[in-house]
């Protein structure tokens, strides 16, 4: 493997070798969890490349297949499972400079992967009077093609769902690996070889993507004295299809009061709240549905004036308010699945108390409301840790371990025999951002032995940047 090689094959391009910059961009939100902050801390690329065009691109993917180097695509760095760190090096291909809207009309828009979702948004306002369907609580820092090729969904999928519904994603650009590069669309069902695949099937340049009409959206904070009570007017509230809607997340005391700095100490003791994003000219319509649930508006603002919008205490944003001020807490990713979310929220609630604390999203998949949750958990050993998640899944509350950096273990727990083949053809020296594909390196992968792998191994250490 010789990334000198590729360089000197390639002296236009903007690269950086610096160490520490190379260091800086070879990193993400890994640290969040313990076990991923010990593994992968030393992982570093040797040299970044910021392509500028499609034609750079494909220089530097030839090139590099040619010499033998991985490659691992880059957005904006902000995946919190080692999505987007080189394990093997090589070289970082970040594609922030190709971010061009290419066409936009209100219900549809194609853009240039490296475009930040704020970006898009704000312009797409502009332009057509439209907005991005969902995004990470990330939006003002994460990039398009990173969302669509290392997360799943968020503010807004109480409406729309999550990235893998049909319609919410058209068209991908997909660049291959090989000696000459191939330029592939996806479409239809076919964009999931290349969704939620962390880079390791092509290089997404192009999103073609469906919109919602843009709105000037409101932050509601509502107290209710239990989690349940809020839970529940959560799942009316997401129910109420007349009102634009874009967050309903359930965040129980004691972590408002502790952890929220803007607007925590309204919070009355032991309450929960339920954390709204509403169209303006429907908040009046949520009066009596939230007395209804013995709610009490404490806070209310413009989204777009708020110093911390609402959305940066969802979603994955809540673990992190969270972790700077306690670092003694970590967290899960569960669904909770319908027609019973609400009473398994209310048995494992009972089962656990204070050591597992139910921050809830509420969303609509394929159509029907259920719950995720986030759950922040009190670490106390691994052991504890493992059987906690064993205890939610035998409760039957699927777990999408944040505590491990391959696809297969996080989120599918089964290997995705599609992408699989489709990497065959797109990267057969499996050079794409290696070690991510678990059933690419072993064939005989079992969700069993990789969860083994991938469990604690040493003491909770907090993570130094979140306190930066
Ligand atoms: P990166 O982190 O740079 O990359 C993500 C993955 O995509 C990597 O595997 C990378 O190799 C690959 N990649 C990047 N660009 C390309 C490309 N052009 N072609 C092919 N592969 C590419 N995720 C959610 O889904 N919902 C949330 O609500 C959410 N909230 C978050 C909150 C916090 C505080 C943090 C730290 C993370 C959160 N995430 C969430 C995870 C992450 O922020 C999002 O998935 C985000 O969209 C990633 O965008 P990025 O540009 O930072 O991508």
């Amino acid at each position: 493997m010789s990334v000198t090689k590729v360089m000197e094959a390639l002296p236009g391009l903007d690269w950086t070798t610096d160490p520490a910059l190379v260091r800086q961009k070879s990193r993400d939100f890994f640290w969040y969890s313990p076990v991923l902050k010990r593994q992968l801390n030393k992982v570093t690329g040797e040299a970044v490349v910021t392509p500028r065009s499609e034609e750079e691109v494909k220089a530097v993917l030839a090139a590099a297949y040619a010499h033998g180097v991985p490659v691992t695509p880059r957005g904006a760095g902000t995946g919190n499972y080692g999505q987007a760190m080189p394990l093997n090096g090589g070289i970082v291909l970040e594609l922030m400079a190709m971010n061009r809207i290419l066409w936009a009309k209100p219900s549809v828009v194609r853009a240039e992967a490296g475009i930040k979702l704020i970006e898009l948004d704000a312009q797409l306002k502009k332009m057509v009077g439209g907005e991005i369907r969902f995004h990470p609580s990330t939006l003002r820092t994460a990039s398009l093609g990173g969302f669509v090729a290392g997360g799943s969904g968020g503010v807004g999928s109480i409406t729309w769902g999550g990235l893998r519904e049909p319609g919410n994603l058209l068209g991908l650009k997909l660049i291959t690996m090989e000696a000459e590069p191939r330029v592939i669309e996806l479409r239809g069902p076919e964009i999931t070889k290349a969704n939620h695949a962390y880079g390791t099937t092509g290089i997404i340049t192009e999103i073609e993507m469906g919109l919602a009409p843009a709105h000037e959206w409101v932050d509601v904070v509502v107290s209710f004295p239990s989690l349940m009570a809020a839970a529940r007017f959560s799942d009316t509230f997401t129910r109420m299809d007349g009102v634009p809607k874009k967050l309903a997340c359930v965040v129980p005391a004691p972590l408002p009061q502790k952890h929220f700095r803007q607007w925590g100490a309204k919070v009355p003791e032991g309450e929960t709240v339920a954390c709204l994003m509403v169209a303006p000219d429907f908040v009046e319509v949520l009066g009596p549905v939230i007395a209804g649930h013995g709610g009490k508006v404490i806070h209310q603002e413009p989204t777009a004036e708020a110093a911390v919008p609402l959305y940066e205490h969802s979603w994955n944003h809540t673990t992190l308010q969270i972790l700077k001020t306690d670092k003694t807490i970590t967290y899960l990713q569960a669904l909770f699945p319908a027609p019973n979310h609400l009473e398994l929220i209310a048995k494992l609630e009972k089962q656990f108390g204070n050591e597992v604390l139910y921050h809830l999203e509420f969303v609509r998949f394929s159509g029907t409301v259920c719950a995720v949750g986030l759950q922040i958990v009190r670490f106390t050993t691994e052991e504890r840790l493992e059987e906690i998640m064993r205890l939610h899944e035998e409760a039957g509350a699927p777990i999408f371990n944040p505590h491990t950096y391959t696809l297969e273990d996080g989120g599918m727990k089964r290997v995705d025999e599609e992408q699989l083949a489709f990497k065959r053809r797109t990267d057969p020296k499996g050079l794409l951002n290696p070690g991510k594909m678990a059933a690419w390196d072993d064939p005989h992968w079992t969700p069993g032995r990789a969860k083994q792998v991938a469990m604690y191994e040493t003491e909770f250490e907090a993570p130094a940047e979140v306190l930066e």
